[in-house]
């Protein structure tokens, strides 16, 4: 195969989906419109299958590094991140996919390849231009989340759930350091912005030990989504991770059944190894058949 595989978005999924068919000496290109990489620190539930994937792949990995990880692996198989290319415009036709980017200085370009996989996030850009869309339900329980600096005597290996008889659980998971991740929900009608000052005032009414803020590192409230787009392959797109499923953070589904998605369109289970052929018209899949069947 002459013409790289594009993989939009580096994201945890995008990075896994580059690095299968690195490994394999298939060519490849991941661009992503961010100019650098993510500084939120979202995923730090790292399922244990996915890490067993990692290890097949020769390591084992600390929650927090999983991107800067994938990256530095990739670059083993020269293969470099471009960032602040975005994609622009797509079009398909029967033996593969043109795709218009557009660089960080304005400049277009055409590229051609024989699959293009969108792993660019619960915004998909490429999910829109497939014509395809999330269905689900996007109204639900509603978090406050923090990632911040304290001082507290909690356990560095214990994950603590606060149950108060009166509000919410609270939920905190000690990370790197002094470092604290906070989750609290919070009523459906709540439509504040997340503070430190409001996060405080949680904690303080829900923890039975104490904690202090220090200051955060980053804060949101976010609303949980369950969605799915109804076929995760359209023609020689495949849509993997946020761009083709959205979970509520709680459990640690999102990057890991991502990166599962990513996992299971590797080479030998895989269009990569395939030689270029007329599409088939779909690939229909569940979230659960979705990380076990990859499509042929
Ligand atoms: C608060 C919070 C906590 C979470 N905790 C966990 C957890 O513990 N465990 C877990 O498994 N999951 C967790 N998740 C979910 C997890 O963060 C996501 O599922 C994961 O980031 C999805 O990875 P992705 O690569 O599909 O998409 P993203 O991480 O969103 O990456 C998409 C990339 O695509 C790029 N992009 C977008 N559009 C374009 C375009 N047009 N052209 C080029 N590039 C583009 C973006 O810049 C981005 O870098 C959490 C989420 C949140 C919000």
């Amino acid at each position: 195969m002459s013409e790289p595989i594009i993989v939009v978005g580096a994201g945890p999924v995008g990075l896994t989906a580059a690095l299968e068919p690195a490994r394999h000496g298939v060519p490849v290109r991941i661009v992503d419109r961010s100019p650098e990489p993510t500084t939120e620190s979202r995923a730090i539930i790292v399922h244990a299958r996915s890490l067993e994937m990692f290890e097949r792949l020769g390591w084992t990995i600390a929650q927090t590094e999983t991107e800067r990880i994938l990256t530095k692996a990739l670059a083993e198989y020269s293969v470099t991140v471009e960032r602040g290319v975005t994609l622009a415009g797509l079009t398909q036709h029967e033996y593969g996919v043109r795709v218009v980017l557009k660089h960080a200085d304005e400049t277009h370009e055409s590229a051609r390849t024989g699959w293009l996989v969108g792993a660019d996030g619960g915004h998909s850009r490429t999910r829109q231009m497939v014509g395809s869309a999330l269905a689900g339900k996007f109204k639900g329980e509603k978090f406050l989340m923090g990632d911040v600096n304290a001082a507290h005597h909690l356990d560095p290996h214990t994950m603590y759930t606060f149950f108060s008889p009166h509000d919410g659980p609270l939920l905190v998971s000690p990370m790197q350091g002094d470092r604290l991740r906070l989750i609290a929900n919070t009523s459906t009608d709540e439509q504040r912005t997340a503070t430190q000052e409001w996060l405080q005032q949680v904690v303080d009414e829900r923890a039975e030990h104490p904690i202090r803020i220090r200051d955060a590192r980053w804060l949101t409230v976010c609303e949980v989504h369950h969605a799915q787009v109804p076929e995760y392959r359209a023609g020689r797109v495949v849509l993997a991770g946020d761009a083709a499923h959205v979970h509520s953070p709680a459990g640690g589904q999102g990057m890991n059944t991502g990166i599962k998605d990513a996992h299971t369109t590797s080479p030998g289970s895989s269009p990569w190894s395939v030689p270029a052929r007329p599409a088939r018209p779909c690939w229909t899949a569940t979230t659960r058949s979705a990380t076990r069947s990859a499509p042929r």
